[in-house]
């Protein structure tokens, strides 16, 4: 089994997880209601996605 063959200091450690920093994600305006939504996912807030309504929002219940 390969092992390490020097401690890795806890600056060196740091200075290679500087770059693990998560990025934000992604959001895009709907062009049916405005509202902020996912690119490529339906509209939570309309159900639409590329100018149909394709999940009923409306409530049922
Ligand atoms: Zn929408």
């Amino acid at each position: 089994m390969a092992v390490p063959k020097r401690k890795v200091t806890k600056s060196k450690r740091n200075m290679r997880r500087a770059h693990d920093r998560l990025s934000g994600s992604a959001f895009g305006e709907c062009p049916n209601c405005g509202e902020l939504k996912r690119p490529h996912h339906v509209c939570a807030s309309c159900g639409y996605y590329d100018g149909r309504e394709v999940v009923d929002t409306t409530d049922a219940a």
